[in-house]
């Protein structure tokens, strides 16, 4: 893919291209979580009368819950609420999600996160979840490859996807990397919209249903279909 690093540093008129950290998103990513958050969304919003369809899910997904729903309910109907109404309407998100299913970690992952440490690369999270669960079972899933210094939450950054600032977070807990020092790997548009702010090489994986256009005219420097895709494409990448 040296074409794709190429276009990257031409774009930003960065010199050189040393990965020392990949981060990497969580739900669609590292969990194959997105169908469970889909139907979670679906549930509640419509005990509140607003109508939230799959494809609105996966096209919102990445953003803090809280503005998503302060925005449906503007458009559907007109009215302006407070935080506090939005937190409690995503706290039924919130319970309906957590009595679902636990998500499986996505196929290929611990593959490529076995790769990634075996190159002496290191591995960050950054997420718009903030649920002190979701960490422990981060650990749990990745602890041998991943500390909890280096996972990024809702509570680190004020603004959250697509602002760059979560990304940009991710670099500092890496003791301060340079954008072209790091990759990104996320499966949303408004995700890869974020790593793309950061000025970072940002992967994009298709694990959902929307088209691979939402994803590449947000400028993902490169697309694969799957995890383990990107798993067995990998040294191709970074050598
Ligand atoms: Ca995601």
């Amino acid at each position: 893919m040296p074409e794709a690093i190429d276009r990257y540093l031409k774009k930003y008129g960065f010199k050189a291209f040393s990965p020392k950290a990949v981060l990497f998103d969580m739900d669609g990513v590292l969990y194959d979580s997105m169908p469970n958050h889909s139907i979670a969304w679906q549930k509640s919003m419509e005990k509140f009368g607003i109508k939230m369809t799959a494809h609105d899910a996966y096209a919102t997904e990445g953003a803090r819950g809280i503005d998503t729903i302060r925005t449906m309910v503007r458009q559907q109907q007109g009215r302006i609420i407070s935080e506090e109404e939005s937190q409690r309407m995503y706290d039924e998100k919130s319970r309906i999600f957590h009595e679902m299913k636990e998500a499986p970690v996505m196929p290929g992952i611990k593959e490529l996160m076995s790769q990634i440490a075996a190159q002496g690369i290191g591995i960050g999270v950054v997420t718009g979840s903030g649920q002190r669960p979701l960490i422990n079972r981060l650990l749990k899933d990745f602890g041998n490859y991943l500390d909890v210094e280096h996972i990024t939450t809702a509570y680190d950054v004020s603004r959250g996807k697509p602002a760059p600032d979560p990304y940009l977070s991710g670099l500092k807990k890496f003791g301060g990397l340079n954008p072209w020092e790091a990759i990104v790997v996320e499966n949303a548009p408004l995700g890869v919209e974020a790593g793309v702010a950061a000025r970072i090489f940002t992967i994009a994986v298709n694990t959902g249903p929307l088209p691979d256009e939402c994803l590449l005219d947000k400028g993902a420097d490169l697309l694969f279909p799957n995890m383990q895709n990107l798993s067995d494409s990998w040294k191709s990448i970074v050598l």
